[in-house]
């Protein structure tokens, strides 16, 4: 989609330093992150939020948290632990509508972070 940040830095437009990359879904490193790991997942293709989800959708869906799991083990958090979000709309605080998950850990985290 034109003017989407988050599709530009799937089509390599907008530099990320990227943790996991497939056909499908883009993991790269949050620029203002919130713990030691805060790395976002996206689809490739624009999906505005998690409540824009369709059916035609499940399978991306179960292949990004596949990728969180596997980016969890690689990035040493998967014994401690760690917090997958996805904000939808204005008073969750979605900044970028772009569908993403904040894969985010390394640290104890508060319920509001
Ligand atoms: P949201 O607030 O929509 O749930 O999350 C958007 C996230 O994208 C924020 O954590 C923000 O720091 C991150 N972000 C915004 N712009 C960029 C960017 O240009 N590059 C990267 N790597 N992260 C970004
Ligand atoms: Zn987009």
């Amino acid at each position: 989609m034109e003017n989407c940040l988050f599709c530009k830095i799937a089509a390599g437009e907008i530099p990320s330093n990227k943790a996991y990359e497939d056909e499908t879904v883009l993991a790269f490193h949050d620029i203002a992150p919130q713990a030691p790991v805060h790395v976002l997942i996206i689809p490739k293709t624009h999906i505005q939020s998690a409540d824009a989800l369709t059916e035609a959708n499940d399978a991306l869906i179960a292949h990004m948290f596949a990728v969180a799991r596997k980016l969890a083990e690689q990035l040493g958090v998967k014994e401690s632990g760690y917090r997958l979000i996805t904000n939808i709309g204005p008073d969750a605080g979605q900044s970028v509508p772009h569908l993403h998950l904040h894969l985010i850990g390394g640290k104890e985290l508060s319920w509001n972070n």
